[in-house]
């Protein structure tokens, strides 16, 4: 580790005490920029990097609601407003139990890279709340989700900040969301993506993360003359990100042999063809069940609930090249990457927003495997959500096909960035330092045009 990244590190955990996501995020970045800054001393003059690490605003409140019995629950919002440097603030809004500003802090600087990275003129920025969806009627998620709206409609607009779903924000959350700021605002504006269809949503915006996950994997698999066809692959989670990469992944004749909630995984040799892939999305997206009932119907699969005892995951110990984590963050420690390796995985796409712990990606960086860092390979979404608001503002949508070019022209870019970057910094194939220098240096550029505001 440079001087340069100690000292640093050492102010960033000073400055946000007990925020570990946080720091793991700024230290990756960090170590990749210190060969920029080695290069480029005006940047580390102008303190681009140190201005970056703090959020432009941090927006916290309070969201109180009445359940359908009558009770009031508290629950806490947030919005980061990270960096608007080159464009509104953009990114997910996440509901899930474990969220805290640590984990939102992180989310939001990874943004500001992977937006950068999307070619598109968006900022960085996150949110959410520590409300759990899981097994809620509809009428308690409409309640929270208007009361959420109710302080956060204030903070956003279509030209300063446009949130987006992630964990635990879908479809039905958006519209609830929108619904919400249409009514307190007066006014139908593109300020969420993720929008339906027949109310200013864009085609192929459900699909982008996990289309764009696969075509980064498969850019990547070219520099080696490779295609996905009859490879094996591992893919976690099986929310909105897992479910279009299983599609895809398909339609380019790959098998995929696994795939996860919080509470176990399933494997099925035979592979999770379209016909389970429309169980799987009925079980998730409709009946909102648990992916252990998949046995129930696929007799030969085999289901391995979560044992809290173990340090490894055991889903990515079967024999695969390709893994594609896609649930959540620090889902691979230096043990599955190990695990990995051994059984034959050699590209890496992280669907998922920095599913890999510092230690395991050191092992994949060391072992040459083609990994695709989130930041780069998950950036489809965010475009898509970019190409969402091209089309809002233009009050035009595109057809299908038009869009899903955009994004694997747009996967490409990235992966091209990727590859430039890395060589012209002396670390060839190195995704990791592409992906953080490519996204950090047109934010520096613009910042310093900016001034320091
Ligand atoms: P969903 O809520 O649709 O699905 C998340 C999936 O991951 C579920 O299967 C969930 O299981 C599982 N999961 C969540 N937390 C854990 C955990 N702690 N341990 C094991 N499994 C877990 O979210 P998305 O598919 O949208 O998001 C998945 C990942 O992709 C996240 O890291 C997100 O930040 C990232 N991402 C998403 C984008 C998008 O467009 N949606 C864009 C870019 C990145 P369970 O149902 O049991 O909670």
């Amino acid at each position: 580790m440079s001087d340069y990244v100690k000292n640093l590190m050492a102010e960033v955990k000073a400055k946000n005490p007990s925020q570990p996501e946080f720091h793991q995020a700024v230290e990756e970045v960090a170590e990749s920029l210190s060969l920029v800054m080695e290069r480029h001393p005006e940047y580390r003059a102008a303190k681009v990097l140190e201005r970056i690490i703090e959020p432009e605003r941090v927006i916290s409140f309070r969201v109180a609601w009445v359940d359908d019995q009558g009770e009031i629950n508290i629950n806490r919002g947030y919005r980061i407003e990270m960096n608007s440097a080159i464009g509104p603030y953009k990114g997910g809004l996440m509901f899930h139990p474990s969220v805290n500003l640590s984990i939102l802090k992180f989310l939001a600087f990874e943004q500001v890279f992977k937006n950068s990275l999307t070619t598109l003129p968006m900022g960085g920025g996150k949110g959410g709340s520590d409300f759990d969806p899981k097994g809620k009627s509809d009428l308690k998620i409409m309640r929270f989700c208007q009361s959420f709206m109710s302080e956060l409609f204030r903070h956003i607009g279509p030209d300063t900040d446009v949130p987006a779903g992630d964990i635990g924000v879908g479809g039905r959350e958006i519209g609830y969301l929108f619904g919400q700021y249409k009514k307190l605002r007066n006014e139908f504006t593109g300020v969420l993506t993720g929008k339906g269809l027949n109310w200013g949503g864009s085609l192929i915006r459900p699909e982008a993360t996990g289309y764009g996950s696969v075509y980064f994997a498969s850019e990547m698999l070219n520099t080696r003359r490779q295609t996905l066809e009859g490879k094996t692959c591992l893919v976690s989670g099986s929310g909105n990100v897992a479910q279009y990469t299983v599609e895809k992944i398909n339609q380019l004749g790959g098998k995929v042999v696994t795939l996860s909630d919080s509470n176990g995984y399933i494997y099925d040799e035979e592979g999770i063809n379209a016909e389970k892939l429309n169980f799987i999305m009925d079980l998730k997206n409709v009946r909102r069940g648990r992916i252990k009932e998949y046995i129930e119907k696929y007799k030969n699969a085999v289901y391995t609930p979560v044992d809290s005892k173990l340090d490894y995951n055991p889903l990515w110990k079967h024999k695969a090249q390709c893994a594609f984590p896609s649930a959540t963050q620090n889902e691979i420690n230096a043990k599955d990457a190990g695990n990995l390796l051994s059984s034959g995985v050699y590209v890496v796409s992280e669907g998922a927003n920095m599913p890999t712990t510092t230690e395991g990606i050191k092992i994949f960086l060391d072992e040459k495997i083609l990994y695709g860092p989130g930041k780069a390979a998950n950036a489809g979404g965010v475009a898509v959500s970019g190409l969402e608001m091209s089309q809002n503002s233009m009050r035009l949508p595109w057809i299908r096909d038009e869009v899903d070019n955009r994004l694997r022209m747009i996967m490409k870019e990235i992966h091209n960035t990727c590859m430039q970057i890395s060589d012209r910094f002396g670390t060839p194939g190195n995704y990791v330092n592409g992906a953080n220098i490519g996204g950090f240096l047109k934010v520096a550029d613009a910042m310093i045009d900016q001034g320091v505001v």
